[in-house]
C-alpha cells in the first residue's frame, strides 16, 4: 500500500494558474520524474484537452485517456485509462477529446465538481504522489482537480499583472473549500526566471508582498534551453541532460517540495512514538 497519508493514501497535487505558458505542464511533467527518481511512485494525470503532458511523453493520440473515466456516460475504470512511462512513474493522458467531458461534469455541477475526487478514489492507494497537470483557465476541470486536492503549486512567471491574476486563483480555491476543506497551497514557484535581471527581482519581490500570507519556494526554475529541448525529444529533463540547469532546478523544487512533505510525516511518527 503506498501513499503519504496512512489513511487517505496518495498525495494528491494541482499544478495551476490560469494563465497559459507559465511552465504548468513542464513542471508537472519534471516535478512527476524528480519524485518518482527519488524513489516514489507517481500518476501524472493530463487534466489540459490540449495534451500538451501526455506529448511531453510521445503520447499523441491515446487509445484509452481521462475523459472516458470523468464522463458519467462511458465511466471507464480509470485502469484503463493509465499507461507507464517507467515503472512507478504513470500517466493518464488526455486530447481534444477531455472538451466533452468538461460539458459533462457543466452539466453536472455538483457531482461535476466531485467528480475527479471520486475518479481519483480508485487509484489512491496506489501512489505516494498523484499530480494534476491542470488547463490554462478558471473551469470545471480546474475545480474538479482542487476539490480532488490535497494542496496545490502556483507556477508563475515573474511578471508584470501576475499579482492580478493569482487572485483569480486564490478566489476559485476559496469557492472550492466548500466542497474540500482540506486543500492547501503549497506555495508560488517562480518559472521562467532569469535570476540576474533586476526586472525579475522587482517582479518577484512584488509577488511576495502583494501575497504576504502565500509561501514562495526558495527553488526557482531559470528560463533554459534545455527545458524546450527535452520536451521536443518527449523526454523530462532529468533524462535528456540531467547536468542542466533545468535538472538542478527541477530537483531542488522536487526536495524542498518533499522536505516539506517529510516533516510533517516525521511529526506524525513522533506522535505515534510516543
Ligand atoms: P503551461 O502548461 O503553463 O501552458 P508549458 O509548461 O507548456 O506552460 O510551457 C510553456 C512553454 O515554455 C513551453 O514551450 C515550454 O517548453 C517553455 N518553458 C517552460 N519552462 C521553461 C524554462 N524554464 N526555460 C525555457 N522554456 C521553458
Ligand atoms: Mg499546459
Amino acid at each position: 500500500r503506498y501513499g503519504y497519508h496512512e489513511t487517505m493514501g496518495a498525495k494528491v497535487i494541482s499544478i495551476v494558474n490560469n494563465k497559459g505558458g507559465v511552465a504548468k505542464t513542464t513542471t508537472c511533467s519534471n516535478l512527476g520524474r524528480a519524485l518518482h527518481l527519488e524513489g516514489y511512485k507517481v500518476l501524472m494525470c493530463d487534466l489540459d484537452q490540449q495534451g500538451n503532458l501526455s506529448q511531453t511523453y510521445g503520447i499523441d493520440a491515446p487509445e484509452d485517456e481521462l475523459y472516458q473515466s470523468l464522463s458519467f456516460a462511458i465511466n471507464a475504470p480509470l485502469h484503463n485509462c493509465i499507461m507507464e512511462i517507467f515503472e512507478g512513474l504513470d500517466i493518464c493522458p488526455s486530447s481534444i477529446a477531455l472538451g466533452q467531458a468538461a460539458l459533462d461534469l457543466q452539466n453536472n455541477q455538483l457531482t461535476g465538481y466531485k467528480r475527479m475526487a471520486k475518479v481519483l478514489e480508485q487509484v489512491k492507494n496506489e501512489y505516494d504522489f498523484i499530480l494534476i497537470d491542470c488547463p490554462p483557465s478558471l473551469d470545471i476541470l480546474t475545480g474538479t482537480a482542487l476539490v480532488a486536492s490535497d494542496s496545490v503549486i502556483l507556477p508563475v512567471q515573474p511578471e508584470e499583472h501576475a499579482v492580478k491574476g493569482l487572485r483569480n486563483v486564490f478566489n476559485l480555491i476559496e469557492q472550492m473549500k466548500d466542497l474540500n476543506s482540506r486543500i492547501q497551497v503549497d506555495g508560488i514557484l517562480y518559472t521562467l526566471v532569469n535570476p540576474n535581471t533586476t526586472l525579475h527581482k522587482s517582479y518577484m519581490e512584488a509577488i511576495k508582498e502583494g501575497m504576504p500570507h502565500v509561501r514562495s519556494f526558495e527553488a526557482m526554475i531559470r528560463r533554459s534551453i534545455s527545458i524546450p529541448e527535452a520536451t521536443a525529444t518527449h523526454q523530462s529533463i532529468f533524462d535528456y541532460d540531467k547536468n542542466s540547469n533545468g535538472s538542478k532546478d527541477y530537483k531542488a523544487f522536487a526536495q524542498e517540495l518533499l522536505g516539506k512533505v517529510k516533516k510533517k510525516k516525521d511529526k506524525k511518527e513522533k506522535v505515534a512514538n510516543g
